[in-house]
């Protein structure tokens, strides 16, 4: 049975053969999966995941950078600046977009 840190799933397997003929299992880290768009679940473009440069060479420093994609930003800005002209309410968008144009309009 392998030791209780190595029964997580973050941890990938792989079984060696030793210059003895042993058989033993070594355990790796697994990489970080990709961030994706809050809103429409796509790939973030842009990202990088190594730990090296600034926190600008890492991510785009937009408006809701790592967190939404491009397309969904500029649905974004546009629906709060509707909300805020008053040409739209807020009901009327749906439950994933309300959140971020509340921040927009908070600021
Ligand atoms: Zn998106």
């Amino acid at each position: 049975m392998p030791k209780p840190m190595y029964r997580s799933n973050s941890f990938k397997k792989s079984i060696r053969v030793t210059r003895t003929g042993r058989n033993v299992v070594h355990y790796r880290r697994a990489k970080n999966s990709m961030p994706h768009c809050a809103i429409c679940m796509q790939e973030l473009n842009g990202i990088s995941l190594s730990p090296s440069g600034g926190k600008s060479r890492r991510t785009n420093n937009r408006l809701f950078g790592g967190v939404l994609c491009a397309r969904c930003t500029a649905d974004v800005i546009k629906l709060g600046s509707r909300v805020e002209r008053g040409d739209m309410k807020l009901s009327d968008i749906g439950m994933k977009q309300r959140a971020f144009v509340l921040q927009l309009v908070a600021h």
